[in-house]
């Protein structure tokens, strides 16, 4: 199961207690779960896209070059 699964299936047994014993599950891995949840979301919001020596519109986070509503790379949502 991958680390992105693994933390939609903690995050899904909060929401619905019923499904699952979440009690169950480790403070450490509560924490990855979150930090996977965290970092899904701050790609849904749009970053501002940057100029560099080499590029007028590169991705704030990963620094390559774009020209799309998302980051090809690392799938940033980008605003222009
Ligand atoms: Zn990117």
């Amino acid at each position: 199961m991958s680390k992105n699964l693994r933390a939609a299936s903690s995050i899904q047994a909060q929401i619905n207690p019923d499904t699952q014993d979440f009690s169950v599950i480790d403070i450490a891995l509560r924490k990855e779960h979150a930090e996977v949840a965290l970092t899904a979301l701050n790609k849904q919001i749009a970053r501002k896209v940057i100029k560099t020596e080499t590029s007028s519109q590169v991705c704030p986070i990963c620094k390559n070059s774009v020209n799309r509503a998302y980051c090809g790379t690392c799938g940033q949502l980008l605003h222009y």
